[in-house]
């Protein structure tokens, strides 16, 4: 690369509250357009926003999943600006003492400071494509708790934004702050890009492309600005400061308005909420509350059950499945053959199908039951994978699949014993050849076990006893 690429970003998080943040309403996603709106939401004049405790409680939660400074005293500001989106024409949000700032994320090596996170409202939806000529605005998701986390200019690649954007998902899914859906808007990220020569300290004139939705779309559109700016620099143009709506189909940028600086907003003190102060209790009680972070579960999971670096690693970047397979050795605690079976088998099965750990149609015990039946060696292993699919496939009770299906094996050792006897007696001269150092015809002799005693007979046992009956000496 030639130029140096300067990147922070705006990351708009909507918060798992049930209700919004300023009124009632249910601040869940969808519903049939303009059902979940009420005056205050809708912007009716002379209504006064209340505002939503659970709403503070989950920013003071993403402040500490992403080592903020919190601050016991903040407060809210007026935005103003007339888009269909924002009935009221000014979003409540903060601007002048924003509620955590500070923070630092690392992604590998590298740490990535956090300028603030601030609570705000989400704006409406248009929808432009489902009448020519018109667009229609749905109110739905006006008032919808937003939290905005503001990065420093600290990263240099997509990769690096990529990265630092998954990191902040996950950290934000394990807070129970946000559940992170890209693809719903419950995650959306704005990118702040400029570039300069190797070397400069003095950052460039920078773009914001608005609104990207996918982790893919983030590094397409960094990918292409940076080439549309070096091309500007290297025609001897400057690039132009301005926001950018990314087109996915196109795979390109194009301005949408010219960049607003802070004063086109007319910011002033929301007169209608007072500030939010949090004492040191409460502080203390909505730290006493946070659940465990990805870090720390990767730490119990490498330290404390053993599992190898990578397996864990696996198993926390995806919170569900994190989730399931804590829920599976609460009841059975076998912890690496657990950890296999689901990033083995279940994974596959779960990728194949296209389906999620909360589609599966049997509940974590009967997962733990099937790897008991496994460990204890009352079940072949591959028994154990088939017992799997079926669970997969229709759901049940391992138990029952596996007496159904006549997997359980026969752990009997006296009836092996017994059956050892009989087939050193009916073959003399193998017996003999391998008393004689013959290893191979034991191969020989366990085919033999194994015809006599069937698929229900468990091989470790009746290796196991073939070999001693083998080892004692002649009668
Ligand atoms: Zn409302």
């Amino acid at each position: 690369m030639k130029y140096e690429t300067v990147i922070g970003l705006e990351i708009h998080a909507e918060m798992l509250t049930h209700s919004k943040v300023f009124c009632g309403c249910t601040a869940e996603f969808g519903g049939e357009e303009n059902t979940r709106v009420c005056p205050r939401c809708s912007g009716l004049p002379g209504t006064l926003p209340v505002l939503n405790q659970g709403a503070v409680r989950l920013a003071v939660k993403a402040g500490l999943a992403l080592g903020c400074e919190i601050h016991p005293y903040s407060a809210f500001d007026r935005k103003n600006y007339f888009y269909p989106d924002l009935p009221k024409a000014y979003q409540i949000t903060q601007f002048a003492h924003p509620i955590c700032t500070d923070g630092a994320v690392d992604i590998g090596e590298k740490t990535v400071r956090i300028n603030r996170i601030h609570i705000e409202e989400d704006a409406g939806k248009l929808v432009h494509d489902d009448y020519e000529n018109v667009s229609l605005a749905d109110y739905n998701r006006c008032g919808v708790p937003l939290i905005e986390i503001v990065t420093e200019p600290d990263l240099r690649s997509a990769e690096e934004a990529r990265a630092l954007v998954e990191e902040i998902a996950l950290r934000l899914k394990y807070a129970g702050v946000c559940d992170a859906r890209m693809e719903q808007g419950s995650l959306r990220c704005d990118v702040n890009i400029s570039i300069r020569q190797p070397g400069e300290t003095k950052f460039g004139t920078r773009t914001e492309i608005k609104n990207l939705n996918s982790l893919k779309s983030i590094v397409r559109a960094i990918e292409y600005e940076y080439t549309r700016q070096a091309d500007l620099l290297d025609a001897g143009r400057p690039v132009i400061q301005q926001t950018l709506h990314f087109n996915e189909n196109h795979g390109t940028t194009k301005p949408l308005r010219s960049k607003e600086e802070a004063h086109d907003y007319r910011y002033f003190p929301e007169p209608d909420i007072p500030p939010i102060l949090l004492s040191d209790a409460d502080l203390a009680a909505i730290r006493d509350d946070m659940p465990e972070m990805p870090a720390d579960r990767l730490r119990r999971y490498t330290a404390d059950y053993g599992l190898p670096e990578a397996d864990a690693r696996q198993l926390v970047a995806d919170k569900a499945l994190s989730d399931f397979y804590d829920a599976v050795i609460a009841v059975y605690p076998a912890y690496k053959p657990v950890a296999s079976l689901i990033l083995v088998e279940l994974l596959r099965r779960l990728n194949d199908a296209g389906s999620t750990v909360g589609e599966l149609r049997f509940a974590p015990a009967d997962l733990a039951a099937l790897v008991r039946l496994s460990e204890t060696g009352e079940i072949s292993k591959n028994a154990a994978k088939e017992i799997l699919r079926t669970l997969f496939e229709a759901g049940g009770h391992p138990d029952e699949i596996a007496e159904a299906n006549g997997y359980l094996m026969n752990n009997d050792t006296a009836a092996v014993e017994a059956a050892a006897a009989e087939i050193l007696a009916a073959n003399p001269k193998a017996v003999a050849e391998y008393r004689g150092g013959s290893q191979k015809v034991f191969g020989f002799l366990m085919g033999q076990m194994c015809k006599k005693l069937g698929k229900s007979a468990n091989p470790q046992i009746i290796r196991q006893c073939l070999a001693e009956a083998l080892e004692r000496p002649e009668a």
